[in-house]
């Protein structure tokens, strides 16, 4: 299997602006940002997407989670608000078979979403 390309930037293969990394996550400033701060993070691991996410990934997906809201906080969103998106699927919009979720701040987001 090819590598998706999270996992090339996890191994250093493309270059990416990283915010945050641990052990089982990386976070990486999107490269074509939607809004004033545009973060994406993703589990080291590769799902996907969250629709074929099982049981057995129910503590890194948590761990996800609250990272999201950890590097929102780091990066000054806490107060104003942000939004975390999770796109799947083809209706969905997604592009990078590789679970991520955005984080976006900065202005504020409509709704619903286009
Ligand atoms: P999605 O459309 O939800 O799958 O999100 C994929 C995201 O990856 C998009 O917002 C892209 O702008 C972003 N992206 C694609 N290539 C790169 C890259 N090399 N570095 C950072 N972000 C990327």
């Amino acid at each position: 299997m090819s590598k998706t390309l999270f996992e090339k930037i996890i191994a250093r293969e493309i270059p990416a602006a990283i915010v945050y990394e641990d052990d089982s996550v990386l976070a990486i400033r999107d490269i074509n940002p939607q809004a004033p701060t545009h973060v994406l993070i993703f589990p080291k691991k590769v799902i996907p997407r969250i629709g074929e996410a099982t049981g057995d990934d129910g503590k890194l997906l948590g761990h996800l989670l609250l990272k999201a809201a950890e590097v929102a906080d780091r990066l000054g969103l806490k107060r104003s608000g942000y939004r975390l998106v999770i796109n799947n699927g083809a209706d969905g919009g997604e592009t990078v078979p590789h679970l991520h979720v955005h984080i976006l701040g900065g202005r504020h987001m409509a709704w619903p979403p286009g």
